[in-house]
């Protein structure tokens, strides 16, 4: 089931106010033209009635995958939430959820992204099949090699799946000031492959190292604090 509710919202560009109708969830299943929309851009987006401007409505918003057995919680880190404050709130009320859950129920897998394009690329990644642990790993090596020119603080790195091809996946840099997409990096996907490999011999390395829900080379590489 998808939820939604109205909100009166004001328009950033005149102050008009004018209720909207905006999601707080969404199952994918059962209601797929909400995946479209969120796909492209066009989830919880606002026409102002009066001066026409276009903008969207960033809210915590919880996806649901019932085929995948996932759900993926939005967030968004903006100038009131902090990624560490998100974080440390996010761990605080899963640890009180899995407390009340009786132990024989088999709990979906729950993940934590802090922006819309970090949900979009998750999104690809589960229904390409990709590990996203070694995905990030993958991004962990990338930033650690190239520490000048991929600076973690400025830059994340985004799995596009669309533009990957059978021998590489296709990594592209964003400023995370601006938000600008950058340079292209690829990665042979051989060598994606044999992580892949070690990963289902023994996941427990890439589980140390990305326990969850938020699973993020930049955020662990910010977290340890790098010296540069
Ligand atoms: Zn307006």
């Amino acid at each position: 089931m998808s939820i939604s509710r109205t909100i009166n919202i004001t328009c950033p560009s005149c102050g008009t106010q004018q209720d909207v109708r905006l999601y707080d969830a969404i199952n994918v299943e059962t209601e797929p033209e909400l995946k479209n929309a969120l796909m492209h851009n066009q989830l919880n987006r606002v026409h102002c009635a009066d001066c026409n401007a276009d903008f969207r409505v960033d809210l915590p918003m919880l996806y649901n995958d019932p085929k995948n057995n996932i759900l993926i919680h939005w967030i968004p880190e903006n100038e009131q939430s902090s990624r560490e404050a998100i974080l440390e709130e996010f761990d605080r009320s899963l640890e009180e959820m899995n407390e009340m859950v009786p132990e024989d129920i088999e709990l979906p897998q729950v993940r934590l992204v802090l922006s819309r394009v970090e949900l979009v690329e998750l999104i690809y990644l589960i229904e390409a099949g990709l590990n996203q642990r070694v995905v990030e790993y993958v991004k962990y090596s990338i930033y650690s090699r190239n520490m000048e020119k991929v600076d973690p603080r400025k830059y994340r790195l985004l799995l596009n799946v669309q533009d990957s091809t059978k021998d590489e996946l296709c990594f592209v840099m964003q400023d995370a000031g601006t938000n600008d997409l950058g340079s292209i990096l690829r990665y042979g996907r051989a060598a994606y492959q044999s992580m892949s490999e070690l990963y289902d011999e023994n996941p427990d390395e890439f589980i140390d190292m990305f326990p969850g829900p938020y699973i993020s080379a930049r955020s662990l590489l910010l977290e340890d604090d790098l010296d540069v």
